[in-house]
């Protein structure tokens, strides 16, 4: 059978009714792999998966939830739609807008987001505005004018994005057959991980899954408000799509990490860059900086032994990470951090030497 899409593959847990109009780009249904090469060559001893967001079409999960919001924005009667965005936001709301006739306002903070994000947002035809300060200013600004012209806001606030993004949590739990010990995140305005949270939550409910994830969240250092407990004015990080010193979930993402007895914690730029690399060199999966924010934490926290479960446990502890968004949004970081190609003759003898054969 051909996936249909989240909101028809999920429809009994989604606030749709038949008169809502589905724009869909058949989004969802995503890999979980199991990153057994990454545990071994890292000493992690765990039983890892890699939720790979990546493949939906536009590149991210953002996908998840602008296919619910747009389809609800229509259903609404909505002229036009808005967002500030880090990129993803962007480019996903720039795509669905595109299907469903309606045109998009975009505000992103000047030079800070992946050219293949600001790429996707043009191709798509939205109108794109650079604003010369940062995504919680231009989130400020989104708010302030769809509250006064009939456009609807689809950033996280808009709440249809998180009940569409909780798809992500249901889909874990039928590949796995039940839910992970550990949930890992990057969190940048905290939707996500209050989405995954209400996700794992709704199939506890309705018994699908006997046990809850304990809520792992990792902000980078450079913009870390939760984990600080105050706003950071010039958030700073090279995952671009969590450089938020202000998150619009900030209350949700700190109750989903106490309820799930879990953490919200920080990695340092450079933890998520090794993490990036081995992603990529080990299992294969190419991820952007932000998403690699989630194996960085299982890596830190592994050094403190708290997976290290007793020769009487039966089994490793379970985690999935979630890899956000596909590395090729922002090619130009993965090429600056990698050897550069050498350049020979066109000539059997040159290539031979170079490849040391
Ligand atoms: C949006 C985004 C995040 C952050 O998600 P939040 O819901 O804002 O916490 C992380 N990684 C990528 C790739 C994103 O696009």
């Amino acid at each position: 059978m051909n996936w249909p899409g989240i909101i028809e593959a999920y429809r009994a847990f989604l606030p749709v009714t038949e008169k809502t109009p589905v724009v869909t780009l058949f989004e969802g249904n995503t890999p979980l792999v199991r990153a057994s090469r990454l545990c071994e060559a890292l000493s992690l001893p765990i039983d890892l998966y890699l939720k790979y967001e990546g493949t939906n079409p536009t590149g991210s999960f953002k996908d998840r939830g602008m296919t619910l919001a747009i389809s609800k924005a229509k259903e609404a009667g909505a002229q036009a739609v808005i967002c500030a965005s880090t990129g993803n936001t962007s480019a996903s709301a720039a795509a669905f807008s595109a299907r469903a006739e309606l045109p998009a306002y975009v505000l992103i903070p000047e030079g800070k987001i992946a050219v293949g994000k600001l790429a996707q947002a043009m191709i798509h035809g939205a109108t794109v505005v650079q604003v010369t300060g940062n995504f919680d200013e231009a989130l400020v600004l989104v708010k302030e004018i769809a509250q006064k012209y009939p456009i609807t806001l689809v950033n996280s606030i808009n709440p249809y994005r998180l009940e569409g993004q909780k798809t992500a949590a249901f889909e874990i739990c039928d590949q796995l057959g039940h839910a992970p010990d550990y949930h890992f995140l990057p969190v940048g305005n905290a939707g996500n991980i209050t989405a995954y949270w209400r996700g794992y939550k709704d199939y506890h409910k309705l018994e699908k899954i006997s046990l809850l994830p304990k809520m792992m969240g990792f902000q980078a250092a450079g913009a870390a408000p939760i984990v600080l407990g105050h706003k950071v004015e010039k958030p700073d990080t090279i995952a671009t799509a969590i450089r938020i010193g202000n998150p619009a979930s900030w209350k949700e993402a700190i109750t989903a990490a106490q309820e799930s007895q879990g953490k919200i914690l920080s990695v340092t730029d450079e933890e998520i860059i090794y993490a990036y690399r081995k992603i990529a060199a080990l299992e294969g999966l190419f991820c952007e900086p932000a998403s690699a924010a989630s194996v960085a934490g299982v890596i830190k926290l592994s050094k403190t032994g708290i997976f290290d479960v007793g020769a009487r446990s039966p089994r490793p502890m379970r985690m999935v990470c979630t890899l956000t968004g596909h590395g090729l949004k922002d090619a130009d970081f993965a090429v600056g951090k990698c050897k550069q190609p050498v350049t020979v003759k066109a000539n059997i003898n040159d290539v031979l030497k170079v490849l040391g054969l």
